[in-house]
């Protein structure tokens, strides 16, 4: 992470603590500090077209959001699934004939 600051490359995630961190936090904003000039700044937890993040860092953002998307879509493919079924029984279930 870049530091807001100075624009060094030595930010790091900083321990969230006190009420201003908790308010920032409802905004999915995380607190981190610097090595060089330890300044604490805010910023976005998944930001990653801010321009704090170094390129590596946005690479690894981008990597878990594409995991993060196939998984999602194996959980829809998988209910899918499950609801044709479900649909199918009910309907077997339905239209049985009286006996
Ligand atoms: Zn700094």
């Amino acid at each position: 992470m870049i530091c807001a600051k100075c624009g060094e490359p030595k930010a790091h995630r900083s321990h969230s603590r006190g009420v201003l961190d908790w308010f920032y936090k409802r905004f999915q904003m995380i607190p981190y500090r610097c090595r060089a000039c330890k300044a604490r700044f805010y910023t976005y937890r998944s930001g990653a077209t801010s321009g704090l993040r170094t390129s590596e860092e946005r690479k690894i953002i981008e990597l878990r959001r594409r995991l993060k998307w196939k998984n999602s879509k194996k959980v829809v493919a998988v209910y899918s699934v499950a609801a044709v079924i479900a649909a199918a029984i009910l309907f077997y279930v339905v239209t049985r004939p009286p006996e």
